[in-house]
């Protein structure tokens, strides 16, 4: 199932997704009565999502994100390349950094340098702390796509990530989240105005899902609609002015942001 967030005369709701582009009358949204975190109803009422303002498919508390979980990028970057014993690099990005398909990413007025990462993005669906392996799938609301927008420049100048991965709308989530896929071997792709940029495979990752949630939650709390993105495969460069950065994943969909600078 597919459920989206999305704002229709200034109202807000979520709906379950049926159909799609290529059937002919295109995807609708079926009006979900209460929230997608707990038994929800379908309440029959179906709008077509050309007419609606998709948001976040999600307000997270927090954004959990994981550094250098694929080989091949955190060779890229020249860095070693971590092994599944060592402790994956965990940093946050604030809620606020947080934005929605079609939305603008703002390009920071102090770097110069700022670069998409198509990332899978975990959704959790209830609060959680010391998770065990066998129960991610318990926690796990389903999966979005994400896009860690990281200004490249100030990330080498600066020992923590906080302004260089944490800027408003650094953080773009959705079209919607797939609430049924297994997600250990989907196929990411990144594309900037249509070129192919990133291609690679979840099951490339160094942590899986369950490595990673088991990881996080033993420190912290999750709670209902908090983000895990899980890192970035090879093929990380720079986003401009005007461009249209796209992220698709296999069984979900694609996440489309443009780029705008303010002078
Ligand atoms: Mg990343």
């Amino acid at each position: 199932m597919r459920i989206a967030r999305f704002s229709l005369d200034g109202n807000v709701a979520f709906g379950v997704v049926e159909g799609d582009d290529a059937t002919d009358a295109g995807p609708v949204l079926d009006i979900i009565k209460g929230h997608p975190f707990a038994e929800f109803e379908r309440s029959g009422q179906k709008l077509p999502m050309d007419k609606v303002r998709l948001l976040p498919p999600v307000l997270p508390n927090k954004v959990v994100a994981v550094g250098r979980n694929y080989a091949e990028h955190a060779r890229e970057l020249g860095h070693e390349v971590p092994e599944a014993r060592d402790a994956p690099i965990v940093f946050f990005k604030p809620s606020t950094s947080v934005c929605g398909p079609g939305d603008p990413i703002g390009y920071p007025s102090f770097s110069s340098e700022v670069h998409y990462e198509a990332e899978l993005a975990v959704v959790i669906g209830r609060m959680c702390k010391d998770v065990p392996r066998e129960r991610v799938k318990d926690v796990v609301l389903g999966y979005t796509c994400g896009n860690d927008v990281t200004a490249r420049d100030v990330q080498r100048a600066e020992s923590q990530w906080a302004r260089a991965k944490g800027f408003d709308t650094s953080c773009p989530l959705g079209p919607w989240v797939e609430t049924e896929l297994d997600a250990s071997d989907l196929g990411l792709m990144c594309t900037v105005n249509g070129e192919q940029r990133q291609l690679g495979r979840t099951s490339e990752m160094i942590r899986s899902v369950e490595d990673l949630v088991v990881h996080i939650s033993e420190a912290m709390t999750l709670l209902p609609g908090d983000v895990i993105l899980t890192g970035t495969p090879a093929g990380v460069g720079p986003l401009h002015d005007g461009d249209e950065v796209a992220v698709t994943i296999e069984g979900i969909g694609t996440l489309t942001n443009k780029v705008v600078k303010r002078d």
